[in-house]
């Protein structure tokens, strides 16, 4: 395939920050990509490139003039062959020179170009592209929001119903579920996630609420992402004014596992504390998914460590974290060899590009966060899982 015209220009993601939109055209195709941005982001992520005053003036730059003029000029054979060039082009480890959302959404709107060139769906592209079989994501759906999405009203990040069922009817239980606690909850802010925003002074009591809402739906149960690197100073963590050593914060994880229908737990400690990982999984991972998303950033490098110290069972996988499609690609495969699952996540600065979608499709994951129903570019991402669900079906 050849290249021939990319043009990159400024939008705005859910935050009103600005981010990139790179559109690419090659013959008679064209496609578009936009990167989205995280506010809890992990200090090992590759690296987004905003300038002093936190716009994406240099980004935008690199993508219009360096990489236009680096990969306008050649052939390419395969996605693949792109996003390895574009590695190169940049030469840093955490792509910090040419800027990770730079190249991520050149990444992303290659890969749609390559799906539009074989005549498939973006989903079936990317399954065939990681030699994954496609199956729809369980819905993680974050119902409220805490820790630094939302000023620390609660403590962790994200309080998530986690519907086991196909999109369709997945869906419809979300929307009833969510109406159901809008109404419980009564007149609270929304957080950055789409999902509300309610204040509790008693740790235990947003389980309860979500254990109320599981009882009544079928195939559900509670997730959460402690987001644990945000409550972490001084040695500690700080939850609701109260200090916790990991040992302690363990007792915690431990006792909600008894206590409610808790089906994974990201984050749990701080993203360098390896061995209180390990130490959880092994107490809890028969029963309860443990998470790494801080600690292990889809970076394939780190997801190995992870595997030979059995730190997690689970993986989140944030294109964005790593750069380009192909390495995420990477992250999934050596998540799914080693029977951990695959968790696809949108970020909390998002924008209306639904590729999430169908990269969590496409892989088969296990499971997608893409936020609460109260954000245009959240529904987008559940819209994209239906029409796929629907696309399916005729295959
Ligand atoms: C997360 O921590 O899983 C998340 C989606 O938040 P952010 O995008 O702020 O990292
Ligand atoms: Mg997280």
């Amino acid at each position: 395939m050849r290249i021939d015209s990319l043009r990159a220009r400024p939008i705005f993601d859910t935050r009103g920050r600005p981010t990139i939109e790179t559109m690419l055209g090659a013959g008679p195709l064209s496609a578009t990509a936009s990167v989205p941005s995280g506010k809890s982001t992990g200090s090992h992520e590759a690296h987004e490139l905003r300038d002093a005053d936190g716009g994406v003036h240099q980004a935008l730059a690199n993508v219009n003039d360096e990489i236009a003029n680096a990969i306008t000029q050649r052939d390419f054979t395969s996605a693949d062959d792109v996003d390895s060039f574009l590695t190169e082009l940049d030469g840093t480890p955490d792509k910090s020179r040419l800027g990770a959302n730079a190249i991520l959404s050149v990444s992303i709107a290659v890969q749609r170009l390559f799906a539009l060139e074989a005549g498939v769906p973006l989903w079936k592209a990317i399954a065939t592209r990681a030699g994954t079989t496609p199956a729809a994501p369980r819905l993680y759906v974050n119902m409220m929001n805490g820790g630094i999405h939302a000023d620390f009203r609660l403590p962790f990040q994200e309080y998530i119903l986690v519907v086991g069922e196909k999109t369709s009817v997945a869906l419809s239980i979300v929307q009833a579920a969510f109406a159901k606690l809008g109404e419980r909850l009564g007149d609270v802010p929304m957080g950055d996630e789409g999902g509300y925003a309610p204040a509790f002074d008693v740790l235990e009591k947003p389980f309860e609420i979500l254990a109320e809402i599981v009882k009544e739906f079928p195939n559900t149960s509670i997730a959460i992402d402690a987001a644990a690197s945000e409550l972490f100073t001084g040695g500690h963590y700080t939850l609701l004014d109260k200090m916790y050593t990991a040992d302690e914060l363990a007792v915690v994880y431990e006792s909600l596992v008894t206590r409610f229908p808790l089906h994974s737990i990201e984050d749990p400690f701080e993203q360098e504390a390896a061995g209180d990982f390990a130490r959880l999984t092994a107490a809890l991972g028969d029963t309860t998914l443990i998470v790494g998303d801080d600690l292990t950033v889809t970076n394939p490098l780190r997801i190995d460590d992870a595997i030979s110290r059995k730190e997690i069972n689970a993986v989140l996988i944030k294109p964005n974290q790593i750069g380009t499609v192909r390495e995420a690609i990477a992250a999934v495969q050596k998540t799914q060899a080693t029977g951990w699952k695959a968790i696809c996540s949108h970020r909390s600065g998002e924008t209306d590009d639904t590729f999430i979608a169908d990269f969590a499709y496409g892989i088969g994951a296990h499971g997608i966060k893409a936020g609460g129903l109260g954000q245009k570019e959240r529904l987008e991402k559940y819209e994209r899982l239906l029409a796929i669900e629907r696309e399916a079906e005729t295959m």
